[in-house]
């Protein structure tokens, strides 16, 4: 009750003459303490994310926001930025109304001190008032358990081939999904929906997310267009989410494309995700999983974007080669976004940003602002988690109905440029230990990856023939499209592949790709497949396909294989990007001779 008296420091004020003494200092007296109280109170709160979790976020929030969300979705225009109006015309009477009292009190020092301690006091108790407010309303919520923790992710900065590889995904899906959209007179994307109908959007394709998360189920309330939208433009803010009225604003003024997933963002705002980076994160599970291309391209420059900028860091030559492979379409809609965003930048960005990231650090996000990149992580690792195994188990099954039981296998192929050698480093050793699993007595050689196409790599053939092996697994993969080799020249290659290895009494089993990375560099990735399934026929070579997005199952191992002597020639190959595969195979045939390569191969242990 004692807040309430205070909360309105106008109207609802007792007349300060007419109150009894008492009252007079006691309400502004309490009401002052509420503010160190919720401090106070959210302090505990840090301590204790899983109880926060369960009591507050999963079970108390939701009902509020729905409350919240019922009220101001009554109301046609945005309920927040009316409330903003009363309290600025409130708090701009309040003080007119101390001036004042001050002005009539003048040459008693004492009482003018008393109406000055009295005001501060008061705008003491509003701050409690409202502080309190955010936080029961939501602010809480970014002291809940992270997500990662909910959902048992174990998540940490993507690698760099991970990065690369998932890249080079997000690059094929742009210019895919861009092929659908329609565009303007200077080649722009041009998005029909209106912002509300992206809402609608947003709030269906959070509907394809339940079941992901205890939190996961339909957003309160409809996302608002703020009259405020010039300064949010002036300040690079995209969307704010107000905790009072369960409101999400997006703002309208900004390109397009990215209403999509502004408006994702600030809807796991409302369904209770406070940090940055969740949001962001969420927003683009929710953008990849809707059946909406607008939404599906949104989503998907926003994480080109936390790609590019990981990336140039990273690895900037790889980086430019992804690059290239954008649409120009698609190049041109990045380019008209970040002209209008330097375009925008003002004076007020820098403090606005400031703001904003002292605020978000006030509230426990210790990387203020560097948070919303901080996405990337969670991003990568749903990444990783969504790609197929590398099929070792079908491999192991295809080696042993091939193999006679005592076999040596050689593993060509797997290109380091796109970075699915990365795949094919582990990929071997599984499939050792999975033929050891089977009884199989085998030996399992890792002629490494090539910074060359698969169908190039006759040297690393004269390699296995002079280790004797058995069985060649050949991979064919982005790379073998992506060298840029026509279908004709392929097919020579190709035959003379298998010529020789048959005449070495050598079978071939190979691995195709689900996703024959870049189709523009040939006529047909569909032909290159045909291609290959003919020729194998005919040579009697055996074919294994939808093998490999390209991400080893134990990406944790990657770093120890790659220490392993075993992978001499791939520890090179990675580090310093040898020009072709005769390098690498010198490089492994110099390492057998120095003994640096353990004649029995780890998978025999
Ligand atoms: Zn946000």
């Amino acid at each position: 009750m004692t807040s309430m008296e205070i909360e309105d420091p106008t109207a609802a004020q007792p007349q300060p003459e007419q109150s009894p003494r008492r009252l007079r200092w006691c309400s502004p007296v309490l009401g002052a303490l509420l503010l160190p109280l919720a401090l106070a109170g959210q302090y505990v709160a840090a301590a204790h994310p899983d109880w926060i979790e369960e009591h507050y976020s999963q079970s108390l929030f939701p009902r509020i926001a729905s409350t919240l969300a019922r009220v101001s979705t009554r109301v046609p225009v945005s309920l927040a930025e009316l409330l903003i109006v009363v309290l600025v015309v409130a708090i701009a009477v309040a003080v007119w109304r101390a001036l004042k009292l001050l002005a009539l009190r003048k040459g008693t020092g004492p009482r003018r001190v008393a109406v000055l301690f009295n005001s501060g006091l008061r705008l003491l108790a509003l701050a409690g008032v409202l502080y309190t407010a955010y936080l029961a309303s939501w602010g809480l919520n970014h002291h809940r358990e992270p997500f990662a923790t909910v959902a048992g992710w174990e998540v940490e900065p993507p690698e760099t081939w991970l990065l690369v590889e998932f890249a080079c995904q997000v690059a094929e899906d742009l210019n895919t999904l861009r092929a659908e959209l329609e565009e303007d007179e200077e080649g722009v994307v041009v998005i029909e929906e209106s912002p509300r109908a992206l809402g609608r959007l947003a709030r269906k394709a959070y509907a394809n997310l339940e079941g992901l998360h205890p939190s996961m189920r339909k957003a309160p309330g409809v996302p608002r267009r703020p009259f405020a939208s010039p300064l949010l433009t002036a300040s690079w803010i995209t969307g704010i989410y107000s905790p009072f009225t369960a409101e999400a604003h997006i703002n309208d003024e900004i390109p397009a494309m990215q209403l999509g997933f502004v408006t994702c963002h600030e809807l796991a705002h409302s369904l209770g995700f406070a940090r940055e980076d969740e949001a962001n994160f969420l927003a683009y599970l929710a953008c990849k999983n809707s059946n909406d291309p607008v939404l599906r391209y949104s989503g998907a420059l926003a994480v080109w974007g936390y790609l590019v900028r990981a990336l140039s860091i990273a690895n900037p030559t790889r980086l430019i080669g992804i690059v290239e492979r954008l649409d120009p379409a698609v190049v041109r809609d990045l380019k008209s976004m970040q002209e209008f965003w330097v375009r925008e930048r003002t004076e007020f960005t820098a403090f606005a940003t400031g703001l904003n990231h002292n605020y978000l650090k006030s509230q426990g996000q210790t990387k203020g602002v560097a948070t919303y990149g901080l996405a990337l992580d969670l991003i990568a690792e749903d990444w990783r988690r969504s790609q197929p195994d590398y099929q070792a188990e079908p491999l192991a099954s295809a080696l042993e109905e091939v193999s006679g039981r005592t076999v040596k296998i050689a593993f060509i192929g797997g290109c380091m440029i796109y970075g699915g050698g990365g795949a094919f480093l582990s990929l071997p050793d599984r499939v050792g230990e999975l033929l050891i699993e089977r009884g199989v007595d085998s030996r399992i050689y890792n002629l490494g990856s090539c910074n060359q196409s698969a169908l190039q790599s006759t040297s690393a053939l004269d390699a296995a023939i002079d280790l004797g092996a058995d069985i060649v697994v050949l991979r064919f993969g982005a790379a073998e499209l992506g060298a840029g080799m026509r279908i004709e020249t392929m097919k020579t290659a190709f035959q003379r592949l298998l010529f020789t290895a048959r005449r070495a009494g050598i079978r071939v089993l190979i691995l195709t790709s689900e996703r024959p990375g870049q189709a523009r560099h040939v006529q047909s990735a569909a032909a290159m497949d045909q291609m290959i399934q003919r020729q194998a026929e005919i040579r009697g070579a055996r074919v294994v396909t939808n093998y490999t997005k390209g991400l080893p199952d134990r990406l944790g191992a990657l770093r120890s294989d790659m220490e392993h002597p075993n992978y001499a020639a791939v520890l090179t190959m990675g580090k310093r990007m040898l020009p072709d595969l005769l390098s690498v195979i010198a490089t492994v045939r110099k390492a057998w001779a120095l003994g640096l390569v353990e004649a029995e191969p780890e998978s025999e242990k």
